[in-house]
């Protein structure tokens, strides 16, 4: 079952907590990167285009700055008069082409007459053969025609003629180039030619490496290169280079400079690192998280847990126990199963408490937990529903029988005696039993059932098991007419009566007293037993009323018995009322009865009581001569030692206990040992239940000093309970023995 849970839970929590986490932190790394990488790309193209802007700037001042040297030679009077007047070739070679090469770096200089034949040429600041003008005529010429056709326009009327220049990129010999020509003018107006017959100087500055390497170094291009073709690849920038007609020269292209990328080069390590952090971080952030929430769910499934159990055994207590007869009852009607609902409650837990101490109570409850699942075994749910209530919830297919066999084997589980630290114990179980068979049982019905069950296994002398039964109901539903019934036979007098129980003296068999018994006729229900109602008057209060009625009955009887031995029967009830001894005084001085010949029979759990009350009411009824006798010897803790704290005259061993009584068994031996005992502490003994011959001769040896029981006579009225006291033979009753009344 565990780690089908956590397994669940982690899916939970990778549900609730993990995916989200996870996909913010992928959408917020994709948005981040894409930021990037936008930006990037955004920079090296405002690069790319700042850089070919630039380049169109710088080609084209090229181009100006070659139509200015050529300017520089072209507009003087020296060299109209060299080139058109008296050509001398070695005045041009020095002053003009061996110049602009070495001053400019011009590759190609002409000279060409008014007629546009070659005058003059240098090649490579070498002068060679005018007809070399062959190899760059074509370009040129075009150039050539611009300037002439431009010459008229140029012309001021009266004013000397202005130069004339043109210049465009063209490709000569194959190679991309700036191209200029301009016509040779005095710069005077001293030397006079006549408009289009002025000598033209060309220029040639080839656009090859030379240029492109001076590009690079000026600019700062990167591996810039002139070339005819557009190169290809992403790393290179290309621009192109157009003549004044709009055609294609040659294209100038260069390694891009690409501040984006190079930044992201730089910073992506770092980015990278950082993303790797934030991913650990994140990571480590969700562990953490899972495992509070983890530790969160194991307490609050311990709270649980602790709240539907039992501390000291550990079982499921009351309220999940309720949950669970529910929701197997819901369930019962599909699966077709017989449920049977076990109450359990522990006989004499109470005296184990009280005696041993709260800690070994503890122990002894663990210890019924563990035998009783010990016998039902594991699959069947018991519940601890609180002090010594134990309930057990069997499912099974063939249910009652199963159940009746697993009662029997927890009653003889817990009769076992009981090693708690230091400490023996003895306690039984009681076990009242409802079967839910068949229709939709109730499980408060189910649950009041049980407990009925339990409550006729308890009235039927406890340490067995009661399967519930309808007629059962009737008798508890009777139970709660009993009081309002008591109520209300406690005042009238036809309903209430008192019996008398013989006495017997066992040496000499004779009456010599009596036990005075609660009886109730009710006209609707009969004889109703004391066994019944006296738990109720006790429990409702009633007792002080009916006790009182028992008392002035038994006084009345006992005053004109003088010698004779009234018991009376005292509830603990009665006993704890710091003003039940006035009453009893009260009582005997109204009846007139001799208080020595009173005694009152109390029960031991008056003397586990410690209850300072009625140890001070017993003081001031032995003080007065009225005797106590201790009542149903044998079925509690029955410790002699009790006894030396609250001494009493008389103890009665319990009918249980003579029942039992045969020769050879056990209970002779312990029976002579509380005899041995009392007599030791000048305690008197009665044995009560006395029901055969057997019996009482076992009792006589022993030496009990009294006897009682069915041998010799149930309960009487008082009537013959007198005759017989006043019946000169006094003789045992034996002979005339009358049914219990
Ligand atoms: P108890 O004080 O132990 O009274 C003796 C019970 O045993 C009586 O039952 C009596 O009828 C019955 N008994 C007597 N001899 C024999 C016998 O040989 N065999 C058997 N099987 N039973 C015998 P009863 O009258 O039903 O009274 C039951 C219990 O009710 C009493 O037990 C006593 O504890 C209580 N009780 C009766 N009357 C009063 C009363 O006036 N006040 C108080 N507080 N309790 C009373
Ligand atoms: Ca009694
Ligand atoms: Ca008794």
């Amino acid at each position: 079952m565990q780690p089908k849970t956590s397994t669940l839970e982690r899916w939970q929590f990778s549900a609730a907590v993990l995916l989200p986490v996870v996909l913010a932190l992928v959408i917020t790394a994709a948005a981040v990167l894409g930021f990037i990488f936008w930006s990037t790309a955004n920079i090296d193209e405002r690069a790319l285009e700042r850089q070919s802007a630039m380049f169109e700037q710088v080609i084209e001042a090229r181009r100006i700055r070659l139509e200015h040297e050529l300017a520089s030679v072209a507009i003087r009077d020296d060299t109209v008069v060299n080139t058109r007047l008296m050509f001398n070739v070695n005045w041009v070679h020095r002053n003009l082409g061996r110049w602009m090469h070495e001053f400019f770096g011009h590759d190609r200089v002409v000279v060409l007459d008014a007629l546009a034949q070659p005058l003059y040429m240098m090649e490579d600041g070498v002068s060679v053969e005018p007809q070399a003008y062959r190899r760059i005529s074509s370009p040129v010429q075009q150039l050539v025609n611009r300037v002439r056709a431009a010459v008229p326009a140029s012309i001021v009327p009266g004013g000397p003629p202005r130069p004339v220049s043109v210049s465009d990129f063209a490709v000569v010999e194959g190679v991309p180039a700036i191209v200029s020509v301009m016509t040779i003018v005095s710069d005077t107006g001293a030397v006079v030619q006549p408009a289009g017959t002025e000598p033209l100087i060309a220029a040639v500055q080839f656009l090859n490496d030379r240029t492109a390497s001076q590009f690079n170094n000026e600019y700062m291009f990167e591996d810039g290169h002139f070339g005819l073709a557009r190169s290809v690849g992403p790393e290179r920038a290309t621009h192109p280079i157009l003549n004044a007609a709009g055609r294609f020269i040659a294209f100038f292209d260069w390694e891009r400079d690409r501040p984006g990328l190079m930044m992201l080069r730089q910073t992506g390590p770092a980015l990278a690192a950082a993303f790797a952090v934030a991913a650990i971080l994140v990571f480590l952030l969700l562990r953490q998280l899972r495992r509070s929430s983890a530790a969160l769910e194991a307490g609050r499934r311990h709270a649980e847990h602790q709240a539907a159990h039992d501390r000291l055994t550990g079982l499921p207590n009351r309220m999940s126990f309720d949950v669970h007869l529910a929701r197997v009852l819901t369930d019962r009607q599909d699966t077709g199963l017989q449920l049977s609902l076990l109450m359990l409650d522990l006989d004499r837990f109470k005296q184990v408490n009280d005696t041993l101490g709260h800690q070994a109570g503890d122990e002894l409850i663990c210890a019924v937990g563990q035998r009783i699942r010990a016998v039902v075994g594991p699959g069947v749910m018991i519940a601890r529903l609180g002090g010594d209530e134990f309930a057990i919830l069997a499912v099974s297919r063939d249910g009652c029988q199963d159940v009746a066999t697993m009662a029997t084997a927890i009653i003889d589980a817990i009769g076992r005696s009981f090693d708690l630290n230091h400490f023996k114990a003895h306690v039984g179980v009681s076990i009242g039993i409802v079967n839910a068979s068949g229709g939709n049982a109730e499980p408060r019905e189910l649950v009041r059932k049980a407990d009925i069950a339990l409550y006729e296994a308890k009235a039927g002398g406890r340490n067995r098991a009661v399967v519930y039964e309808e007629h059962m109901n009737e008798l508890l539903q009777l139970q709660h007419t009993i009081e309002g019934e008591l109520r209300e036979a406690l005042l009238r007098d036809d309903q209430l009566s008192v019996a008398f129980q013989p006495l017997i003296d066992q040496a000499s068999r004779k009456v010599i007293g009596a036990e005075a018994l609660a009886r109730w006729h009710h006209p609707k229900y009969g004889q109703i037993s004391p066994a019944r109602f006296i738990p109720v008057a006790e429990n409702t209060g009633l007792i002080e009323a009916l006790g009182e009625f028992v008392l002035r009955r038994a006084c009345e009887l006992g005053a004109g018995a003088p010698g004779r031995t009234i018991a009376v029967n005292i509830s603990p009830t009665q006993l704890r009322n710091p003003r039940f001894s006035v009453q009893v005084f009260d009582i005997l001085h109204q009846t007139g009865m001799r208080p020595v010949d009173l005694e009152l029979e109390i029960t031991e759990s008056i003397l586990l009581d410690d209850e300072h009350v009625s140890a001070q009411n017993l003081r001031t009824f032995r003080a007065a001569g009225i005797h106590i006798a201790l009542d149903d010897f044998g079925t509690g803790y029955s410790s002699l030692s009790y006894l030396k704290r609250y001494p009493v005259d008389r103890i009665k061993i319990d009918r249980s206990f003579v029942s039992q009584l045969s020769e050879g068994h056990v209970s002779v031996a312990i029976t002579q040992a509380i005899v041995t005992l009392a007599h030791a502490m000048e305690i008197e003994v009665t044995a009560e239940g006395v029901e055969t011959e057997a019996q009482a001769v076992i009792l006589g040896r022993l030496g009990c000093n009294t006897l009682q029981g069915f041998l010799f006579s149930g309960g009487v009225a008082g009537e013959r309970i007198t005759a017989i006291f006043t019946d000169k033979a006094n003789s045992p009753e034996r002979r005339r023995r009358t049914k219990a009344a």
